[in-house]
């Protein structure tokens, strides 16, 4: 059987190509993709041919947000059956390293991830018409749209930063940066109880989005540079949870004045030179915490969307079919206008 895939051969170098895919195994579901979304990394690559020092060095399938139709099932699969709407987890730890033992599996030493360069060979991804995935990727999502569905694995990686905040419940929570992750982030912040929810752009539609998904104020900090610091940052500052969500280090850095003491900031965003003010760090004892991936925050957020007791529709965008994968690159760069693009497969 042949299935259409999207194929980076490097910067700006993608095509769609013609693949082979085998047999599902005992325990292997092959779905029918619907929708997957664009994401930083598969825009870094396309746009720049890597991460930092994550090169794309031999061809590639992209996409790690994806959610399809399930067609066959083996064997021994029990959890979903030909016809069921799925989200695809993109991660597949090992099992048996040390951190997966301990349940810490986005820490995993042997991780593959759909659509990853981190490792070679290369992980290939879900932008294509059919995949072959483990039983325990799949996430039932009931009869929600399949794009709905694809943004699963942007809000786990939202709630699984909220798990590193310790708890937003009853609290002021600041999102810097609201794109699909920081937008999807309020929108699992309201849901855990925040108080209220500030979020801060550069751009108007990230803004218009995180309203919808449940922010109560909104800074412009191009139109505005100012506003976020004179209006929070009195009396040694006004929020107790902060989520830097752009990887901008001056972002970060004007977080620490608005944090109130022994408040929490998590860093969400990966930025190169990350301007870290050390004298509010040490003197307000601000908690500075990372978070990568997610790991038992992706069924969690599957059901939250299949539910819709997180509605994630105000945060995509466009969506374009998948040969015009590269159009769709072109679109996503006009942050005043995008939030999620995403793709459509064959249906
Ligand atoms: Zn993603
Ligand atoms: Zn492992």
């Amino acid at each position: 059987m042949k299935t259409r895939a999207c194929v980076l051969y490097g910067k700006e170098d993608v095509r769609i190509e013609t693949r082979e895919i085998g047999d599902v195994g005992p325990k292997q579901v092959r779905v029918r993709i619907g929708a997957g979304g664009l994401c930083g990394s598969d825009i870094h690559y396309f746009r720049d041919g890597g991460i930092g020092t994550i090169q794309v060095s031999e061809p590639i399938i992209l996409g790690h947000e994806v959610a399809g139709t399930v067609e066959a099932v083996g064997g021994e699969v029990t959890n979903v059956k030909p016809g069921s709407r799925v989200a695809l987890c993109p991660s597949l730890p090992c099992g048996h390293c040390r951190f997966c033992q301990i349940g810490q599996q986005q820490h995993c030493l042997d991780m593959q991830f759909f659509g990853s360069a981190m490792r070679k060979p290369h992980c290939n991804g879900g932008f294509r018409d059919e995949i072959i995935v483990e039983d325990f990727q799949c996430e039932p999502v009931g009869d929600i749209g399949l794009d709905e569905a694809a943004c699963a694995e942007p809000l786990a990686v939202g709630l699984h930063a909220i798990n590193n905040a310790g708890s937003v419940f009853g609290k002021r929570v600041l999102v810097m940066g609201a794109g699909p992750i920081g937008a999807l982030l309020v929108g699992a912040a309201k849901l855990a109880g925040a108080e209220e929810i500030v979020a801060v752009d550069l751009a108007d539609a990230p803004l218009s989005a995180a309203i919808k998904m449940g922010a109560m104020t909104t800074v412009n900090a191009l139109a505005e540079p100012d506003r976020l610091a004179r209006r929070y940052s009195g009396d040694k500052g006004y929020f107790d949870v902060g989520f830097e969500c752009t990887g901008a280090g001056v972002a970060l850095g004007n977080m620490f004045p608005v944090v109130k003491p022994r408040g929490v900031i998590v860093a969400v965003g990966v930025s190169s030179g990350a301007h870290i003010p050390f004298n509010a760090l040490v003197g307000k004892e601000i908690h500075l915490a990372g978070t990568h991936r997610f790991h038992a925050e992706y069924p969690i957020a599957a059901r939250m969307i299949a539910e819709r007791r997180i509605d994630v529709r105000p945060i995509i965008s466009a969506t374009l079919p998948m040969d015009r994968i590269r159009d769709a690159f072109d679109v996503v760069r006009d942050r005043s206008l995008q939030m999620k693009v995403q793709l459509s497969f064959a249906t």
